[in-house]
């Protein structure tokens, strides 16, 4: 029976690949294996938000329960992010509201990634499987090949192996050297936004009445801004300070591949010296913050060939500010494997050229927009400090939250794909 089965590979078992898993392991005539490079399953110890299309998601697929068990967020409509002018010492000014239904929904990383592992059934994860290299054999299936030497086969491959994606890279390279298209080797490699990000948590017992617990905030100033909202129930205040050298976007980042490395808060305190009182309480508080280099991707024109997809980060990593990475990957997940779950083997390049169809134009238009919001907040978009017109663009930014709904989207994939098969 087994051998009738469609074999789908998950490379990578992140947020996006568990999202992937978790509802293709409910279909009978699917054999799920997820290959993760780690011994474990894990995230950063940090925040992670989504908004209520995402939750949308979450409901369709069974598990907004348990995601309900670990989230803080607030009764429709709430406060997506309350912005503040802050780099002007005692005289800071509240200059922008976004609300949005349900808010911002908040999450601990380690605890949003439980939700799907606790969904996740036995035998499907394969850990310490590293991907080096695939090939696509004769009879059309795949063949993986890992770091310790070991190998495994499947119909279908999805790249959700992040933003260094190993499946992005050969994807694109087998299809430049296949087609004679040397200029999609430049598409490989993400690209330095300019911007650094200093992260870290701060228990709440520690930051008595500080405003960010009571509503996610958005310090913002000449090339800096600082996301921050509470996690955990409230117990936590999760921050990240993102610092700007506009002339180095898309420069060659100086630490090359080390784009996360420990600093200390006097570092992140002194890149934000006069700024108004509440962010500096804030930040001198940050024990072991880390520092992120923000990277991108190009747009990509396709997300699939020869039987291989990339989704999440893979296919689209982009800037955190419009906080839709993480909810993007779960909106590829879901169309994926709603229209994984009606193909067969003859219809899997249907099945996987609908996925495209339905989700690359959005992701990539998010990833735009992700980068554009950057500028937005720190004052460096066409807007300038407009404050009138900068506060409504930014709200629109977020248009594509409501312009269509997850539900809509699976429809169109089923649809598309039988227009395809
Ligand atoms: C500072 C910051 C803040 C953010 N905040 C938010 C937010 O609030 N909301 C939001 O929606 N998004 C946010 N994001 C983006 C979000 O974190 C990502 O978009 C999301 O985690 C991507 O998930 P993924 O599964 O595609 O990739 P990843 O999380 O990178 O997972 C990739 C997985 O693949 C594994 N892997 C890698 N290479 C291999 C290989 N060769 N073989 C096997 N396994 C491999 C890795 O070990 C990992 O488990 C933020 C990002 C940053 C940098």
């Amino acid at each position: 029976m087994s051998e009738s089965k469609l074999r789908v590979a998950i490379c990578g078992g992140g947020i996006g690949g568990l999202a992937l898993a978790v509802p293709l392991s409910k279909h009978k005539n699917i054999q799920v294996d997820v290959y993760e490079a780690a011994g474990r399953f894990a995230e950063i110890g940090a925040g992670v938000m989504i908004w209520a299309r995402t939750w949308r998601i979450f409901e369709l697929l069974g598990l907004a329960e348990d995601f309900a068990k670990v989230a803080d967020s607030e009764p429709d409509p709430a406060v997506g992010f309350n912005y503040r002018r802050s780099d002007v010492g005692a005289n800071g000014f509240h200059w922008n509201f976004v609300s949005m239904p349900y808010g911002c929904i908040r999450f601990h990383r380690a605890h949003f990634l439980d939700v799907f592992v606790e969904h996740l059934p036995p035998d499907v994860a394969h850990f310490g499987k590293r991907l080096v290299s695939y090939e696509r054999r004769e009879d059309g299936d795949i063949s993986l090949n890992f770091a310790d030497g070991t190998s495994a086969e499947c119909n279908v491959l999805v790249g959700c192996d992040g933003i260094k994606s190993v499946v992005r890279g050969q994807l694109l390279r087998d299809k430049a050297e296949a087609e004679g298209r040397p200029d999609l080797l430049a598409l490989i490699e993400p690209r330095w936004s300019g911007t650094v990000a200093y992260r870290g948590l701060i228990p709440a017992t520690e930051l008595p009445k500080h405003e960010t617990l009571a509503s996610p905030m958005m310090y913002c100033g000449q090339d800096k801004h600082i996301v921050a909202y509470s996690i955990s129930r409230g117990h936590i205040c999760n921050v990240v300070a993102f610092a700007t050298e506009p002339k180095n976007e898309d420069a060659e980042f100086p630490g090359k591949d080390q784009w996360v490395t420990p600093c200390t808060k006097e570092e992140v305190s002194k890149c934000f010296a006069g700024w108004e009182s509440d962010v500096g309480e804030m930040l001198e508080r940050i024990d072991n913050p880390t520092k992120w280099a923000i990277h991108r991707l190009h747009r990509l024109p396709f997300y699939v060939a020869n039987r291989v997809a990339l989704m999440g980060d893979a296919a689209h990593g982009m800037c955190p500010h419009l906080g839709a990475g993480a909810g993007q990957a779960i909106e590829d997940a879901f169309i994926l494997a709603t229209v994984l779950g009606v193909a067969t083997r003859s219809t899997l390049d249907a099945a996987l050229e609908a996925y495209e169809q339905t989700r690359l134009p959005v992701a990539n238009h998010v990833l735009k927009s992700s980068d554009e919001s950057g500028k937005m907040y720190e004052f460096n978009s066409s807007f300038g400090e407009q404050y009138e017109t900068l506060g409504p663009a930014i709200k629109h930014q977020w248009d594509f939250l409501t312009s269509s709904t997850p539900e809509g989207e699976a429809e169109k994939v089923l649809s598309i794909f039988e227009g395809l098969k």
